[in-house]
């Protein structure tokens, strides 16, 4: 049985007004699933003081443990800080910032080796799905992105319509959770790959969640907009668990 998880990332959002947001979640009653709420890198340390049962997560990190980066943050200044995941390869930064899957899988290791959770997200564009070509993408992605050391404690991400408002059907969902289930069972062994949770990303809400979550493979979600309110990640929170 895997527990779900309700993750959200703020994106480059929050300021330390927005901490309120933050207090109204720790006072929730103990959830029957994880929570992990990612900030600005800013917002890390303030919130991870008074966070309760939300693990406080970052949002990227840097491959290298220290050195001459100027304005990277490492695994280790992140945990240091009191995060306890990090999301690796979300599309903005592949997007945006060009990030390769066999970065994405290094900043994975980078995760692990300062012993916090990896949030690794894949995810298909809409042309590649419009050409057929999602389950392939994700399976490429999958591939090179999670690191041969990934464990039972790790999530995954396909990332289909972030920030759109616009959700993936049931029916896609189910079919891309069942096909990632068969990847990683199939790399990892039954053990390992059933208890790999993979979280879907791209427009969950309140009113949507409930369903999603429900769907066969679906151990979660990664959330963006509607974690930045107390009151609709809440709800999320509830429908997970
Ligand atoms: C995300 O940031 O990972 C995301 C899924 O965003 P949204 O929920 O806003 O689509």
């Amino acid at each position: 049985m895997r527990r779900k998880v309700a993750a959200g990332n703020w994106k480059m959002n929050g300021l330390r007004a927005d901490l309120a947001e933050l207090a109204t979640l720790a006072a929730l009653p103990p959830a029957d699933c994880d929570i992990i709420l990612c900030p600005p890198a800013t917002l890390i340390a303030a919130m991870a003081a008074h966070s309760g049962q939300i693990r406080i997560g970052a949002q990227d990190c840097a491959v290298a443990a220290s050195g001459a980066f100027t304005g990277d943050l490492s695994a280790e200044m992140l945990a240091d800080a009191g995060a306890g995941a990090i999301i690796t390869g979300h599309s903005e930064r592949r997007a945006l910032h060009g990030e390769t899957s066999d970065l994405v899988r290094q900043k994975a290791l980078a995760a692990h080796r300062a012993g916090l959770v990896a949030i690794i997200c894949i995810g298909e564009t809409e042309a590649q799905r419009d050409a057929g070509q999602a389950l392939a993408v994700n399976g490429d992605q999958l591939a090179a992105s999670v690191p041969d050391s990934a464990g039972a404690a790790d999530t995954y991400e396909p990332v289909w319509a972030i920030g759109t408002g616009r959700t993936a059907s049931l029916a896609d969902i189910a079919e891309m959770h069942a096909f990632l289930r068969a990847e990683l069972v199939s790399r990892f062994g039954a053990a390992t790959g059933n208890a790999m949770r993979i979280l879907y990303g791209g427009s969950v809400k309140p009113g949507n969640a409930a369903e999603i979550f429900g769907t066969a493979n679906v151990d979660g979600g990664l959330v963006g907009g509607a974690s930045m309110k107390a009151a609709d990640f809440a709800a999320i929170i509830k429908a997970a668990g």
